[in-house]
C-alpha cells in the first residue's frame, strides 16, 4: 500500500463514510471532529449498511472501527505522521480556509492534502495551503461502499505522482477512479446530473407533464433504471429545491423560482422524498420500480 495512516477531517454524512471504507480496508484512520459523539454515532451507523449491503459479520465490522481514533479539537495529534489528509467539512469556503490554514502549519511535509467538496474546485482552495503541489479534490459519492467512484480532480500545480499516488489509494479502498484532465465545476456526475434533473423539472413547472410520465418517457427510452423525479427523490427535496433557489438568485430566471415554489409546497405537506418515505414516488415501494409502470 502506498500510504499507511490517513486523517478525515470531518466525520458527517461523507466523513464518517470515507473514514470507515478507509479503515476497513486497513489503513490506520484519525478522525478529526469538532463533537466525538456525532462521528461515534455517524460511524456506528454504517454497521446496518455494511452488514445489509456487503454482508460484513459483527465481527468484521469491529475489524474496520479497530482502525479508527478519533480526535476532537488538537489537528496536530490527527495529522501527525498522517500520509495522506482528506477534509470533509461544511461546505463553507471560510471554515475551509480557516482549516486549511491551522493543518498546514501542523501537517507533517509529506502530508497529501485532498478535499471531498462537491462546490469548491481545487484552485479554490490550494492556495490556503502551504503545499499547492500536494493538493488535489477526491470527490466520493454519498453512500461510498455501493456508489464506490472517486472524482480525481487536480490543478496544474498538483504534481503527477500526488496524483497518481490518489489514484492508487482510491483503488486500496475499493473505489473506482475517475480522473478529470481539467478542473470542472460539478465534476463530471453533477455536470451531468444537475441539468437533467433542471430539464425535468422545468417541464412539470411549464405543465408539460407530470413527474411520472416524464421519468417513464426517460426510463422507456434510455432504459435508465429511474427518471429525473426518481433521482430527485434520492437526493431529497430540501437539497433539491435549495439548487433552484441558488440557480434563481444567480440568473433571476423565474422558472427556476417556479420549481423551488412547487417543492417547497411538497416539502410543507412532508413529502420531501424518499428518506421522507414520500416525495414524487411512495416508498418503501416506489410506482416506477413496479415492472408494470412501464407498460401502460
Ligand atoms: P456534514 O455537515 O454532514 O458534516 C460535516 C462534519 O464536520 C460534521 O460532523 C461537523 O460536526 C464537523 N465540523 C464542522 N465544523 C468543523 C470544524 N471546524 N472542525 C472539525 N469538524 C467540524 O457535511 P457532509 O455532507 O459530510 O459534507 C462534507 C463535505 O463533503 C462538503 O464539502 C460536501 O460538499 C462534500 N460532499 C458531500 C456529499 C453528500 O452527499 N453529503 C457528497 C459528496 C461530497
Amino acid at each position: 500500500m502506498t500510504f499507511k495512516k490517513i486523517m478525515i477531517a470531518g466525520a458527517g454524512v461523507l466523513g464518517s463514510q470515507i473514514a470507515y471504507q478507509t479503515a476497513l480496508s486497513g489503513f490506520e484512520v484519525t478522525v478529526y471532529n469538532h463533537h466525538i459523539d456525532t462521528a461515534t454515532r455517524r460511524i456506528n451507523a454504517l454497521k446496518e449498511d455494511y452488514q445489509r449491503d456487503l454482508h460484513l459479520s459483527d465481527e468484521d465490522f469491529q475489524k474496520g472501527l479497530d482502525n479508527i481514533t478519533l480526535i476532537t479539537d488538537d489537528i496536530g495529534a490527527a495529522v501527525e505522521d498522517a500520509d495522506l489528509m482528506i477534509e470533509a467539512l461544511p461546505e463553507s469556503l471560510e471554515l475551509k480556509k480557516d482549516f486549511y490554514q491551522k493543518v498546514s502549519a501542523l501537517a507533517p511535509a509529506k502530508t497529501i492534502f485532498a478535499s471531498n467538496s462537491s462546490t469548491f474546485i481545487p484552485s479554490q482552495l490550494a492556495p490556503f495551503t502551504d503545499r499547492p503541489t500536494k493538493f488535489l479534490n477526491l470527490h466520493f459519492a454519498n453512500r461510498i461502499w455501493l456508489f464506490n467512484v472517486v472524482e480525481v480532480m487536480r490543478t496544474s500545480d498538483t504534481a503527477a505522482e500526488i496524483t497518481s499516488q490518489a489514484i492508487d489509494f482510491s483503488r486500496e479502498i475499493k473505489m473506482v477512479p475517475i480522473e478529470l484532465h481539467k478542473e470542472q465545476h460539478g465534476y463530471i456526475l453533477n455536470s451531468l446530473l444537475i441539468p437533467l434533473l433542471s430539464a425535468g423539472l422545468g417541464l412539470w413547472a411549464k405543465g408539460v407533464a407530470e413527474p411520472q410520465i416524464i421519468d417513464k418517457d426517460w426510463m422507456i427510452s434510455t432504459g435508465a433504471p429511474m427518471g429525473p423525479f426518481a433521482i430527485l427523490d434520492m437526493v431529497g427535496l430540501r437539497t433539491a429545491a435549495q439548487i433552484e433557489m441558488n440557480t434563481y438568485a444567480a440568473t433571476k430566471d423565474e422558472s427556476h423560482k417556479a420549481v423551488a415554489d412547487k417543492m417547497k409546497k411538497m416539502i410543507a405537506e412532508g413529502h420531501d422524498g424518499k428518506e421522507a418515505g414520500q416525495g414524487f414516488y411512495h416508498y418503501p415501494h416506489p410506482e416506477f420500480a413496479d415492472p408494470e409502470f412501464l407498460k401502460k
